[in-house]
């Protein structure tokens, strides 16, 4: 939901401040929301993804630079091969879709590609909608709508998606198409960039059913958003597509609960001491100090998933956090939060005995001395 006008003012102003004067705002897209999503404790991305940072510059500054971002090599070929699949008013993509997702559907023939140029991203979002209201007025027909932008409420503020097309159906539902560059071999592709692209277009599919939810509410039936989506990539290693259908109802489900659970920017940005900025240009000192101002949940799961990674988890490191060596450990270890606390609890000087985790250690580190002793026997 939109925020009110003065509130959602007074937060983009804050946000600005925090990103440092004149530095642009870096739109929060489907892949970094779903990284948000996936660490829905972490504060410090939250704020850093809200107020619109580059983290990767950020990184930078900070003397870690993240391993992440295509090379212009990929990038170049990824916009090639999307380009050829959208040909020809996107004749060989909606084929696809008909092949893979309808195909009870006469075959598509004329179908819509409605022009979506307008001003600013909520310039575009308000064109997608008018333009998904029109198609549902041409019952039978397919509709494709080429870069299309949606919003997404992300913890108080509107994250601006742009999915690579999505396709309105001759029944009027909505299909998210996918564009990937990773190539399907014999029909399958690498299980985690389909994991990551499933996650991505989870995100999409939140978005479009709030559109469709927005268009039920005016009196029509609220449009399907399917929850099949379709992945385009290349056939083996040539640049000729390939298609596969992906259910994504169970990331659908996890991202839709994670999102809720973010805590509101706002309310970090309100945490934070007064003058706190991010910008990569301040010395590396001042600006270290306004990032370990907001608490962290690193865990090694951020390394794909997040550029402040190498800068998190040197911190967590160097403060012998649990969390460093893994969220499942994280958890058999209770409120034992540092390796120090857990060695002291091993060696009997430190922890309840009753606790089953400090009882687990002082076995372990008992079992340990007997063999280290019958070794040296
Ligand atoms: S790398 Fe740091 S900022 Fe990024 S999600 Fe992990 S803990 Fe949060």
């Amino acid at each position: 939901m939109p925020l009110p006008r003065t509130r959602g003012t007074a937060l983009r102003q804050r946000l600005a401040e925090l990103r440092g004067p004149d530095v642009p705002a870096k739109a929060l897209d489907a892949r970094a929301l779903a990284a948000l999503a996936a660490n829905p404790g972490c504060a410090r991305r939250a704020i850093l993804d809200g107020a619109g940072v580059n983290k990767a510059a950020l990184a930078s500054a900070l003397g870690a630079p993240s391993a992440f971002g295509q090379s212009q090599f990929a990038l170049t070929r990824g916009n090639a091969f999307e380009a050829k699949v959208k040909a020809d008013g996107g004749a060989e993509l909606l084929r696809l879709v008909h092949d893979k997702l309808d195909r009870s559907a006469e075959p598509p023939a004329d179908a819509r590609v409605p022009d979506l140029t307008a001003a600013g991203p909520r310039g575009r979002t308000a064109r997608t909608e008018l333009e998904l209201r029109e198609a549902a007025g041409h019952p039978g027909a397919w509709t494709l709508l080429d870069h299309p932008m949606l919003a997404l409420d992300v913890a108080g503020s509107p994250a601006f998606l742009e999915p690579d097309a999505v396709v309105v159906h001759p029944d009027g539902s909505w299909t998210v198409v996918e564009i990937k560059s990773f190539p399907l071999l014999d029909g399958s592709a690498d299980a985690a960039k389909v994991g990551a692209a499933a996650r991505q277009a989870a995100v999409y599919v939140l978005a479009l059913e709030e559109v469709a939810a927005r268009l039920g509410a005016e009196g029509a039936p609220a449009p399907r958003v399917r929850h099949r989506v379709l992945l385009v990539c290349p056939r083996d290693f040539s640049n000729l597509p390939a298609a596969s259908a992906v259910d994504i109802r169970k990331q659908r489900a996890v991202t839709a609960r994670q999102l809720t659970r973010l805590t509101r920017i706002e309310d970090i940005a309100d945490a934070l001491p007064e003058g706190t900025c991010f910008s990569p240009e301040l010395p590396s000192d001042e600006l270290t100090a306004a990032v370990e101002s907001v608490p962290a949940t690193y865990a090694p799961e951020c390394l794909s998933a997040c550029e402040l990674a190498f800068h998190c988890r040197a911190r967590s490191r160097q403060e012998g956090a649990v969390t460093s060596l893994g969220r499942p450990l994280r958890a058999e270890l209770g409120g034992l939060t540092t390796v120090e606390d857990v060695l002291a609890a091993a060696r009997g000087e430190a922890g309840d005995p009753d606790d089953p985790a400090v009882a687990a250690l002082r076995r372990a580190a008992a079992l340990r001395a007997e063999a280290l002793e019958a070794a040296c026997r």
